[in-house]
């Protein structure tokens, strides 16, 4: 049984032998045997014939040892009703502890593993994924549309004159404004799609089995809500205005590789700033390769109409 995050009760992870017993879901920490070890970090031993109580499996005897790692209750170790039918002993408890503490150690080995590949792959800011997971994401996608045969769509998004909300409103209400940019955008897209930072004050969104259709829709929704409501604000009006610019890329429509598809929704959000900002531009028709057109002019790519 491992506390939940609150550490208001303990939940069933693992069970062997208990399905003929109805077993609890959850025993709040302070009842029943096992609650009891969890809210004191100490071992017990139950032998009454009046059962164990209510909040977990019937048993008329039961060893129960708190998992501690670090000191820590992590949860605990329940042990109901021996084989034999004799009751559980000190003796068996202290078996039991031996045990426990190796399983605290590995548990804890396990959620200590989990939280650094968390932290690896997410923007310590925002929470949204970090430019790392992206590159190896969008590889992932493109190859599966590629092969399939399927559609995807690439949104870039950059927050407008963003430089001057940190100049009005300090750089902390900025960092704010940045999370709940984030946080209303991961609200309103879907679990298949990628939102991650890709720097600074500007994000990238991939849409996969996603078209220009849609992938528009989603964007202008995105853009809409951004423009709508203001941020960090406290209901009366307050908070700060922002408006988004975002470009807009499909594949295999604009691009069919992941560097080119990137490079032409980056692109299009260039000309969505250079247009005037809090707009969806979608990137141009495929571009050829430099040395298909000779003469053409020199800086940013020319599109082919
Ligand atoms: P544009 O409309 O052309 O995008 O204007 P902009 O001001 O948003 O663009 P610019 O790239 O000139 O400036 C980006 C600003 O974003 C500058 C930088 O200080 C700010 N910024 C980048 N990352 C963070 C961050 O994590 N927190 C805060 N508060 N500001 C950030
Ligand atoms: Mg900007
Ligand atoms: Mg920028």
């Amino acid at each position: 049984l491992l506390l939940t995050a609150d550490r208001t009760a303990l939940v069933r992870e693992a069970t062997h032998g208990l399905q003929q017993r109805d077993p609890a879901e959850r025993i709040p920490v302070g009842q029943g045997v096992a609650g009891t070890v969890a809210a004191t970090g100490r071992p017990m031993v139950l032998a009454s014939p009046a059962g164990n109580g209510a909040a977990e499996p019937a048993a008329t005897s039961q060893a129960s040892v708190p998992l501690l790692a670090q000191g820590r209750v992590l949860g605990v170790l329940s042990l109901y009703d021996r084989e034999d039918g004799e009751p559980f002993t000190l003796a068996d408890a202290e078996a039991l502890t031996a045990f426990a503490v190796q399983a605290a150690v590995a548990i804890e080995n396990v959620r200590l593993h989990a939280e650094a590949e968390r932290l690896s792959v997410t923007d310590p800011l925002t929470g949204a994924w970090n430019y790392r997971y992206f590159e190896r994401r969008f590889e992932q996608e493109i190859e599966r549309s590629r092969r399939f045969g399927r559609v995807l769509t690439l949104l870039m998004l950059d927050v407008d004159h963003f430089k001057s909300v940190n100049d009005r409103f300090g750089h902390q209400r900025g960092d704010e404004v940045l999370v709940e940019f984030a946080g209303r955008v991961t609200g309103s897209v879907r679990d298949i799609d990628t939102f991650a930072r890709y720097g600074g004050e500007e994000f990238v969104l991939i849409l996969p089995e996603t078209n220009l259709e849609g992938g528009l829709a989603v964007a202008e929704k995105l853009r809409r809500a951004t423009h709508r409501q203001p941020f960090c604000g406290d209901g009366d009006g307050g908070g700060v205005r922002l408006t988004v610019s975002i470009g807009l890329a499909c594949f295999p429509e604009h691009a069919t590789s992941p560097g080119e598809l990137l490079r032409a929704a980056d692109e299009a959000l260039y000309e969505a700033k250079l247009q005037g900002r809090d707009r969806v531009v979608t990137a141009g028709p495929r571009l050829l390769p430099l040395h298909a057109r000779p003469g053409q002019v020199k800086g940013r790519a020319a599109r082919v109409e």
